[in-house]
């Protein structure tokens, strides 16, 4: 139920406007929407933030003290296309016209251009043009050597009218979309200390999914920083899930590339088979993680051991769904998303992989793939690499267990 506002009294909050649950059928619609509130009602009060919220139709209203703490907090939330600070009115003229004044009267001076965006929900009253125009005098009254300029303003300031008051704002925080976290059950992801995968990764939370990650430790064949920098890209990418604790899951991977040297395994099958075993391990410890599907960061063409032959191989190895957020997207477009979602910057120092040849095969023949594993015996790798397992936990952008 929403609280219908007095005349002549005013409060701010924080609207949410929502995307793609629109178009979701009333039950489902009503789920998506419990589920997001719960995701905000999280984060929120990890942060030591108290709030309410309330319904109205296409918004979420939050009431709290701190209304610009909350809405940096829920800008980061899936599910929410943009976040605007508001005052509540009545819906009374008078009310919207002062609410909309207070604002513009800190953002507007002499020579610059404006214009109000009214709408309204009900039939009754002052249609949309006639409140706009009202609003726009009053500001125009109000605030000296003012332009209107309704196609190219320098400021705008919008007003909706609804059933229960009006919600005067001027400007819109721009939130990620997607699907609430939650809809769409879990993902294990098989997080590098790369570029790729944390994007990977959240996209698959964008989409709905909650996620687990996973990291394969080469010990000594990988670069010294590399299990550093993984880890610091998990704890990164909990900030996107503010409120719930995000896991990682740290196995070895060692043994692997000690057995290809000792049996002489063609140095160019190595990533191919190095990205079969991931893959294996991820399979297996699917069930316990409670995810239904693999995520990776492969992106079509990037490096030798990703051409379309190479995957086909690669996902052979395993029956699950394995999905490839990237496999279409350009670098460019991922370093783009890793910059927004901040996780471009963390990799400094020695991440390389001594395990890559200098010439990676890139159309590996299955047959002479799996003769090389059945040499090394990779089964046995694999259930050894599924037993000694850590586990780190990230929250709000802090490991708080397991290092
Ligand atoms: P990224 O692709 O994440 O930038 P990268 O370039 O080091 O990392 P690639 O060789 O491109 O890794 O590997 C392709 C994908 O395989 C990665 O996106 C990631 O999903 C997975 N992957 C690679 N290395 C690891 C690892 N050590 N642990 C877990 N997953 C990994
Ligand atoms: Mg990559």
């Amino acid at each position: 139920m929403q609280t219908v506002v007095e005349k002549g009294s005013s409060e701010r909050l924080v609207m949410v406007r929502y995307g793609e649950l629109f178009l979701k059928s009333e039950p489902v619609k009503h789920h998506f929407i419990g589920l997001l509130l719960r995701n905000i009602g999280k984060a929120l009060s990890a942060s030591g933030l108290h709030s309410h919220s309330e319904t109205p139709r296409g918004r979420i209203l939050i009431f709290g003290n701190e209304p610009e703490k909350i809405a940096d907090i829920v800008s980061r939330i899936f599910g929410i296309i943009d976040v605007s600070i508001c005052t509540k009115t009545s819906s009374h003229i008078d009310d919207l016209c002062a609410g909309a004044i207070a604002l513009a009267s800190a953002r507007l001076s002499a020579g610059m251009s404006f214009a109000v965006r009214a709408k309204r929900q009900q039939k009754t009253g002052l249609d949309s043009q006639v409140l706009g125009a009202r609003i726009g005098s009053a500001i125009y009254e109000h605030i000296p050597g003012l332009i209107v300029d309704l196609d190219h303003p320098d400021y705008e300031v919008f007003v909706e009218v609804r059933d229960f008051g009006g919600l005067v704002y001027d400007s819109r925080i721009t939130a990620p979309g997607g699907l609430p976290s939650g809809t769409q059950g879990r993902t294990l992801v098989l997080l590098s200390s790369g570029i790729d995968s944390p994007v990977a990764s959240w996209l698959a939370m964008k989409r709905g999914c909650e996620c687990t990650h996973l990291h394969l430790d080469g010990g000594r064949w990988a670069g010294s920083d590399v299990k550093t920098a993984a880890i610091e890209n998990h704890k990164r990418l909990s900030r996107w899930c503010a409120g719930n604790p995000l896991m990682l899951v740290i196995a070895n991977s060692e043994p692997l590339y000690d057995r290809m040297q000792e049996f002489h395994i063609p140095p160019r099958y190595r990533c191919v088979i190095c990205k079969r075993f991931m893959l294996q391990v991820a399979a297996r410890l699917m069930e316990h993680e409670g995810a239904s599907a693999i995520i990776t960061g492969e992106n079509l063409g990037q490096v030798a051991s990703q051409t379309l032959a190479n995957l086909s191989v690669i996902s052979d190895g395993v029956t699950v769904p394995v999905l490839r957020p990237l496999i279409t997207y350009d670098k460019e477009e991922i370093i783009t998303i890793a910059r927004r979602i901040g996780t471009f910057d963390t990799h400094p120092g020695d991440l390389a992989c001594r395990a890559v040849p200098r010439m990676p095969a890139t159309a590996a023949i299955l047959e002479a793939i799996l003769e090389c594993e059945q040499k090394i015996d990779i089964d046995t790798i694999i259930t050894q690499a599924c037993t000694e397992l850590q586990y780190v936990t990230a929250l709000n952008s802090e490991i708080v267990q397991g290092t």
